[in-house]
């Protein structure tokens, strides 16, 4: 048995921001919407369902009818913004009877849920509507402080600074911690123009929840140039993340939510650049830019 099998492993199916962009400029980091598998032993967690889930599906289908054991999933959503629900009409599982889908989501907006997905999914959009779906599907707004699933426990912190709001998880496995924290402007909690007494009890909120993590993938939309113009957008600049992630002694850093105007050149020179720059300060720290297709164990 390969080593790696007994951890969890963790596979990026999207890591693009808020549009697919498909095409041979963005072909290495990948055109597909957030979504994002967290695999350990017989227990699939999927972050988010933008596009990149359609091929999670693809992959999920294939392995189920080799083996014809019914899939049980859990999927999570970090929020409602199109580009972490759009792939999920796609997601094949869903059309399988023997599937056990799970759903969750913050639940601070009751039935919201549903009704934005089953929304989706109206004939105004969608030719099938989410009854087509023949799986077993559950719609979870979570209440509980912690999820447990089999050895991986979940928990969760909401994100104010994000239109309309958004989740970050932490997941625990195997004594190892995932933090999901996408969608979140840090600028605005970590240099906002007034610092006030909310911002610095968030900002230690959100470092004590990302401490010494061992893989954190999260919001890094843009540049310190680009950020100036997109105050308010609800995500955050790449020095801030570097600079707030080595304070949390976090071990990985997946940059994340990647801007549709980046090309995987620019993702290179960025990587390049941040590497020169930060190499002697944040060298304990690994730092990458999330590419569609990679799978980490952790
Ligand atoms: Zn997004
Ligand atoms: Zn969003």
């Amino acid at each position: 048995m390969p080593a790696n099998e007994d951890k969890p492993l963790v596979t990026f199916w999207g890591t693009r921001g808020s549009v697919p962009t498909p095409g041979r400029i963005t072909e290495k980091y990948g055109g597909n919407t957030p979504c994002v598998a967290v695999r350990y032993q017989d227990i699939h967690i999927i972050l988010d369902a933008g596009t990149g889930i359609r091929n999670l599906g693809i992959d999920l289908v294939e392995e189920y009818n080799k083996v014809r054991k019914a899939l049980s999933l859990h999927l999570f959503f970090s929020h409602t913004h199109w580009d972490h629900i759009q792939g999920l009409p796609f997601f094949q599982p869903a059309y399988i009877k023997d599937t056990n889908l799970t759903i969750y989501g913050s639940p601070h907006k009751e039935d919201f849920l549903a009704s934005i997905l089953k929304g989706q999914m109206d004939f105004e959009y969608f030719p099938v509507g989410m009854s087509a779906f023949s799986a077993d599907i559950t719609i979870h707004e979570i209440s509980e402080e912690v999820i447990q699933l089999g050895e991986v426990v979940i928990d969760r912190q909401e994100q104010i600074y994000h239109p309309g709001g958004s989740v970050r998880y932490r997941l625990g496995v195997d004594g190892k911690k995932i933090v999901y924290a996408t969608d979140v402007e840090l600028n605005q909690i970590f240099h906002p123009h007034t610092d006030t007494k909310k911002n610095k009890i968030l900002a230690q909120d959100y470092l004590d929840f990302i401490y010494n993590a061992d893989l954190l993938i999260a919001d890094g939309q843009y540049t310190e140039e680009e950020y100036p113009s997109k105050v308010g957008w609800g995500h955050s600049s790449i020095d801030l993340l570097l600079e707030i992630a080595y304070q949390a002694q976090v071990k990985q850093l997946a940059i994340f939510h990647h801007d549709p105007q980046h090309s995987d050149k620019f993702l290179d020179e960025l990587w390049m650049k941040s590497r020169s720059e930060f190499h002697s300060d944040y060298k304990k720290m690994d730092v990458f830019w999330a590419r569609e297709g990679l799978t980490l164990a952790i």
